[in-house]
């Protein structure tokens, strides 16, 4: 059944994502601040003409700030009983926040990060991590399994964030591990291919070795391969992992490897300047022993 749909936040992850449920027979209006044009999607003047007759309103903004802003204006257009489907990364207060508004103005509100990047928005391939009450996901079901191929409830609002920024910092933390790793057996005159036969095959191994290496040449095709464009840029990385420690000291959790991580990157950031890198450039700031 063709769904309408107001879509807000055109960017590298939202155009793709819109234009996917224009192509698959969506009705789809979509707003950006920065008026972009999509494939199949009508363009409209603001967020309050995207979300008004709207069955289902996607988000996919920059922050929690921007988010608060884009759901006060479209709360009161919406009609009780619709979605609002917010696919951001933001802190676990902003979805929280963001959803008890929605939800007393008579609406559903889910909380649906994801994880793919643009690639995956573009195929129609990401993970969709969700928050929020059944009724909700059960009516946006359909448009996850255009927009990716898995969709997992995590439970009750900010669950779906909660989801996402544990496993972007566990994600961050094995990155550095395994190139501090790669960098010791440098100095070691071990062999890298040496090294990635025995971690990708013994307990050492995870994501960031066995999938998305950060040495060029070993492993499968990854960044590392490609001058390190990303792929994932270190700043959304940076930016992950910042979410990460605010959700933890505001539930008074110990994380301190997600600390060390979030120090480590935000070094790596200020000293990319603006080049821009994947996250798995990491290796190049221990190869260098880094600054200091
Ligand atoms: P982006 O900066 O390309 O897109 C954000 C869009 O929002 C921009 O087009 C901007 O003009 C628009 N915008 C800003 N304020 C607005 C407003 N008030 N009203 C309407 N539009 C507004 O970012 P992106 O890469 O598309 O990422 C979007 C979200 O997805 C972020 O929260 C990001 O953390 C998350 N995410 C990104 C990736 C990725 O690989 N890029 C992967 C997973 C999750």
């Amino acid at each position: 059944r063709a769904m309408k749909i107001g879509f807000i936040g055109l960017g590298n992850m939202g155009a793709p994502m819109a234009a996917n449920l224009a192509k698959a027979g969506h009705s789809v209006r979509g707003f950006d601040t920065a008026s972009v044009v999509v494939d199949g999607v009508e363009p409209v003047n603001s967020a309050t003409e995207a979300a008004e007759g709207a069955e289902v309103v996607i988000t996919m903004l920059p922050n929690g700030d921007i988010l608060r802003k884009v759901a006060a204006e479209v709360i009161p257009a919406m009609e009780k009983g619709a979605v609002l489907l917010d696919c951001s990364t933001v802190d676990v207060d902003s979805a929280r926040d963001v959803a008890a508004e929605a939800e007393a103005a008579g609406l559903l509100a889910l909380d649906a990060p994801v994880s793919g990047g643009i690639g995956g928005a573009s195929a129609g391939t990401l993970t969709f991590m969700v928050g929020g009450a059944p009724e909700g996901f059960a009516k946006a079901k359909p448009l996850f399994d255009i927009m990716g191929q898995k969709a997992v409830h995590c439970g009750a609002s900010g669950n779906g964030q909660a989801a996402k920024i544990c496993n972007n910092m566990i994600l961050g933390v094995t990155m550095i591990a395994t190139c501090e790793a790669f960098a010791l057996a440098d100095k070691l005159g071990l062999d890298r291919q040496a090294m990635f036969d025995v971690v990708s095959t013994s307990s050492g191994y995870s994501w960031s070795m066995n999938a998305y290496c950060p040495a060029p040449g070993i492993g499968p095709h990854s960044p590392a391969d490609n001058g390190y464009t990303p792929g994932f840029a270190a700043e959304l990385m940076l930016k992950d992992l910042g979410l990460a420690q605010q959700a933890a000291e505001g539930a008074d959790a110990d994380t301190p490897m997600g600390a060390a991580a979030l120090a480590l990157y935000r070094q790596f950031v200020e000293d990319e300047d603006g080049r821009g890198r994947d996250f798995s450039a990491m290796l190049l700031r221990f190869e260098s022993r880094g600054r200091g």
